[in-house]
């Protein structure tokens, strides 16, 4: 299989980024990310002026990020050509969906557009001017993703007036691991039915004026880029430049994101380059985001293996539990029992790689 890595959820000129899309591409190809996936608020604009295809080496993909009327459940959507809903103005700034989350997230889900909800259990407690714009529609049933780890939410939830000079100059090493009620939740979800997990950066290189007297970039997207990506796994070869199939090649990349092919990284603890998370079963291999259906007349089980580009704890949960745990390069665990599995690799304490459940039924 073919792995690219990517960065999801940013936000350009288009709503409150301050990035060009040009200048936004050409920093993702100087950093070697192979795809972008462009999530403006409440907008398909960027689409509708022809700004999703290849630059250079990048895949730029647009979709976009929904939020109610009262500012909450934000939805990232890709794979649709127009907008769920209605918008009224919220504030001067903001725009809100007049439908409720569970029916925007339902119309997106007819039309087979892919959603992911953002920052879930997003909380900032400190700073009144970042208020927290958590989910709260968890009737929905009808999402096929979540992110599990969101660079600017972790960032400013532990932001404090005390802490904030240190944490607005060095945005990437505030970042620990993706928060336990997040993984908790995601693997809740998952005893029930398939939901996808996506690691994402929420880039808007903000200009803010810090202790009123200079101004920095809060998380330069060359910056973040370094930071937390997802990374796919694709049948079929991406071939950057070639414009007449650009269609399959970003079918090849929302394919592998919906699937849950896929896996999250913080690249600040090195390249993931490399992972791998499978199990054999029966003659057969299977992926990160894949099912095994276990035959009960055969008393067989199955092998899931893990390899890590560098020596790292590895952690491997069934239905959200540690039942291995083992510092190393690679290993195998053989087990028979029904439920969900994923891997997570942890560098002193730092969580590092995170990757998609493979589902034993
Ligand atoms: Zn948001
Ligand atoms: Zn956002």
């Amino acid at each position: 299989m073919f792995e690219y890595s990517g960065a999801l959820h940013i936000h350009s000129i288009f709503s409150d980024g301050t990035g060009t899309i040009e200048q936004i591409a050409s920093f993702a190809n100087e950093m070697g990310l192979d795809f972008i996936m462009m999530t403006d608020h409440n907008t398909l604009e960027p689409k509708f002026k022809g700004y999703e295809r290849w630059y250079n080496n990048t895949l730029v993909l647009v979709g976009y990020e929904l939020n109610d009327l009262q500012n909450n459940n934000h939805y990232l959507v890709f794979g649709t050509d127009e907008l769920a809903g209605e918008f009224e103005q919220i504030s001067d700034e903001e725009k809100g969906n007049k439908l409720s989350a569970e029916e925007y997230v339902h119309e997106i889900n007819k039309k087979g557009g892919t959603g992911i909800i953002a920052h879930p259990f997003e909380k900032r407690k400190h700073i009144i001017e970042h208020p927290s714009y958590p989910w709260t529609e968890w009737n929905s049933k009808e999402f096929n993703g979540m992110e599990i780890w969101n660079h600017m939410s972790q960032w400013a939830e532990g932001l404090t007036e005390k802490n904030k000079l240190q944490r607005f100059l060095h945005p990437l090493k505030s970042i620990i691991a993706p928060d336990e009620e997040t993984l908790n939740k995601w693997d809740e979800l998952n005893l029930e039915r398939k939901v996808i997990g996506v690691g994402s950066i929420d880039a808007h290189a903000h200009k803010q004026n810090v202790l009123g007297f200079f101004e920095v970039e809060i998380f330069p997207y060359k910056i973040l880029f370094k930071s937390i990506r997802t990374h796919i796994l694709c049948n079929n070869q991406l071939k950057p430049g070639d414009f007449e199939n650009f269609e399959s090649h970003k079918s090849e990349v929302l394919n592998a994101i919906r699937e849950g092919h896929s896996f999250i990284v913080n690249s600040y603890h090195g390249n993931g380059k490399g992972f791998r998370f499978f199990a054999e079963y029966d003659g057969n291999s299977y992926i990160m985001g894949d099912e095994i259906t276990l035959d009960k007349t055969k008393n067989k089980n199955i092998t899931f293996k893990v390899f890590v580009p560098k020596e790292a704890e590895i952690r491997l949960l069934h239905n959200g539990k540690i039942i291995n745990k083992t510092k190393a390069l690679d290993c195998f665990f053989d087990y028979n029992l029904p439920g969900n599995y994923r891997v997570e690799c942890r560098i002193n304490e730092f969580g590092w790689i995170f990757s998609n459940h493979i589902r034993v039924i």
